[in-house]
């Protein structure tokens, strides 16, 4: 099991704000690896530091091997290392496979050209990633009117059109309804076992990130207070402390 992910003394700092502290952290190929902490423990600005959102003030984060801290983002995802976002990310008034077809690099500029250049192989792939993530009879709907938890899987479809070794991604559960929630972390784990995709996810939920993940990372005050497998993390007193008095949860309720 090779790490596909290596961060070795991360940090960054906001001002006066150390967002990062010397962070070292492993991300397994073909696993999924959950990082938690408190609001403010500095989880955004990791991911957004590994894919070269801004430049890190100390430290190395490799990827397959090869430093990609001095890289920039378009570079990095060009590697094959993207990730979604909090708020969801798509063009509302296109309909799904649009969206879906946009979502791929394209070399030309023009908005004609954007539609006009597409094989039939990528359209293909377009239905067959909305079929996967149980999209494909609404293809052809206004994607503004997918409910949220759609959106939010018509996105995650849409990262996977770029065919990434690893996908990050940042609480893709957050506002989507519990009926919607167990489809989607079906497809997260499928994404792994089946299309072979990496995942790195920050989750506020627990019971889903200690469902999904094999190893989980807690940040607290932005540094790095535990590691392990979910039994252990969920256990661990000093993970228990980072959490109270916050409105999170351990246990489902
Ligand atoms: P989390 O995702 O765990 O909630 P963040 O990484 O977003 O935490 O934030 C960690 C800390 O860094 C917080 O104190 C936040 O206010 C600060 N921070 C994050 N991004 C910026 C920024 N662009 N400018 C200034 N401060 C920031
Ligand atoms: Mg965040």
């Amino acid at each position: 099991m090779s790490a596909m992910i290596e961060c070795e003394g991360v940090s960054k700092a906001f001002g006066g704000v150390i967002a990062n502290n010397e962070i070292t952290l492993e991300v397994p190929e073909g696993r999924i690896t959950g990082l938690i902490g408190p609001n403010g423990s500095g989880k955004t600005t990791l991911f957004n530091s590994i894919v070269g959102y801004h430049p890190i003030d100390a430290g190395s984060i490799k990827f397959e091997g090869r430093e990609i801290s001095d890289l920039r983002v378009q570079q990095i995802a060009r590697l094959g290392l993207l990730r979604t976002f909090q708020q969801t990310r798509i063009y509302s008034k296109m309909n799904c496979v649009d969206n879906m077809l946009i979502s791929v690099p394209h070399r030309t500029q023009t908005y004609r050209a954007m539609f006009s250049k597409y094989p039939p192989e990528v359209t293909e792939r377009a239905e067959d990633l909305l079929e996967f993530v149980g999209l494909y009879e609404k293809r052809f709907l206004i994607s503004g009117n997918l409910s949220f938890g759609q959106q939010k899987l018509l996105e995650f479809a849409m990262a996977l059109m770029n065919e990434p070794k690893l996908l990050l991604l940042d609480e893709p559960t957050a506002g989507i309804n519990p009926t919607l929630i167990n489809g989607l972390i079906d497809r997260l784990r499928r994404a792994t076992s089946e299309l072979g995709v990496t995942l790195f996810v920050i989750e506020h939920n627990m019971p889903v990130i200690m469902g999904l993940a094999d190893n989980i990372y807690c940040l607290a005050n932005g540094r790095l207070l535990a590691h392990g497998p979910p039994e252990k993390i969920q256990n661990d007193q000093r993970v228990i402390n980072a959490y109270l008095g916050a409105h999170y949860y351990l246990d489902s309720d």
